[in-house]
């Protein structure tokens, strides 16, 4: 058992079962997230035959940190492996006022959005709970304290690899040790799930772990969404709006953030921020618009910045909240839609065998 894998519920069950009593998984639990305690022996508060049983029966274990990078702006990019062949990124966000961490849920991503760097790469398979917790487990580590004992870690947000409500029960689980108080104890309005817009899992997710929102709107009609979010034409925009209002009703924040990818020429005129305006009429919102961060053979361009600062004013004259989300860490290839890691794809995999096969027969 990797005891990174469970949250506080799970892991009072574990004692329970092995016929220890249930407190120790809280104890243990601040061992593992509080002081990223590495092995059971470090546990110094727990008796020595307990702890020598823990060695025999558990596992701390997180991903391997293989390489770590910092951007001439302070932002910092952690690659971890996640067996052979697969690496993710996590990406750290110094501002002045908060530090953030933008954490990935899968090894690849299968949505394929034509303006993404890890879209292009295809899907190999889920993170588990203990590779998701992993890479703020790790980024604590490394970053350690500020001189007032306070973490530099106090946001965190599901923005990097990979779509996080296609891997839900380990984003909830993950979600849940993220929010204890005996481990990271983040406030959910500062824990932020980001979705292309799995409609029935946003319901789940309102359900089982409301925190902040924030949806990859990036289109204002189902004809362009379909073209730069093909999972579009499975949950059009009627239904995606619909499931941001049920939300609102509960989370922890009264609003949704939509993040809208600057494109130009594609999504970037007055007219689509009039219509913008127009779709989201009934949505307790804010707009975050991302200028478009290069990769190679994308295919896109960054919308100039004057297009950038009157698309939002468009959207607040309208009385919007709109705002621009500054680039960062771009040196170092960590911006929003950069992150590549490394993917074996198996999507693509399945593809080209099936290309193979075809050939096979008609040959
Ligand atoms: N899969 C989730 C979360 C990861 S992507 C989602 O799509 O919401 C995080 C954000 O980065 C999304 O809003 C995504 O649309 C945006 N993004 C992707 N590629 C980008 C790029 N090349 N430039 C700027 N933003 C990008
Ligand atoms: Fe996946 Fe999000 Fe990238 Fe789309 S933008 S391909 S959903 S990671």
């Amino acid at each position: 058992m990797n005891l990174l894998d469970l949250d506080l519920e799970g892991l009072t069950a574990w004692f329970q079962a092995i016929g220890e009593k249930p407190y120790r998984a809280r104890q243990v639990l601040r061992w593992l997230h509080q002081r990223g305690a590495e092995d059971f022996e470090q546990m110094t508060d727990l008796a020595k035959g307990l702890r020598e049983k823990l060695t025999q029966m558990a596992q701390i274990r997180a991903p391997t940190l293989i390489a770590e990078q910092t951007a001439v702006d302070g932002t910092r990019k952690f690659l971890l492996e996640v067996g052979p062949g697969n690496r993710v990124e996590t990406v750290f966000i110094p501002e002045t006022d908060r530090g953030t961490l933008c954490v990935s849920t899968q090894v690849g991503c299968a949505l394929a959005c034509s303006f993404c760097a890890t879209g292009r790469q295809g899907f190999n398979r889920n993170l588990s709970v203990a590779e998701i917790l992993g890479q703020l487990w790790w980024a604590n580590k490394v970053l350690g304290r500020e001189p007032g004992g306070e973490r530099l870690i106090s946001n965190v947000v599901l923005m990097g690899m990979g779509e996080p409500l296609l891997n839900f029960e380990n984003l909830v689980t993950a979600l849940s040790v993220m929010l204890d108080d005996h481990a990271y104890g983040l406030s959910r309005r500062r824990v932020t799930v980001s979705t292309s817009g799995i409609v029935p899992a946003m319901d789940r997710l309102r359900e089982r772990m409301p925190v902040a929102l924030a949806v990859s709107l990036h289109a204002p009609d189902d004809d362009l969404r379909n073209e730069l979010v093909p999972i579009n034409r499975k949950y059009p925009l009627r239904e995606l709006l619909a499931a941001c209002r049920r939300y609102v009703a509960a989370a922890p924040r009264d609003f949704i953030t939509f993040e809208y990818v600057m494109l130009d020429g594609v999504n970037d005129s007055p007219a689509h921020a009039r219509a913008l305006i127009e779709l989201t009429r009934d949505v307790p919102c804010k707009f975050n618009l991302i200028p478009f961060n290069p990769f190679a053979d994308a295919g896109y361009r960054r919308s100039p910045p004057q297009t950038v600062r009157r698309f939002a004013s468009e959207l607040q004259a309208a009385g919007r909240i709109a705002t621009i989300r500054k680039t960062r860490g771009d040196d170092i290839d960590a911006a929003c839609g950069q992150l590549a890691g490394e993917v074996e794809d198996k999507s693509r995999r399945v593809l080209r065998r099936m290309d193979r096969q075809t050939a096979e027969v008609a040959a």
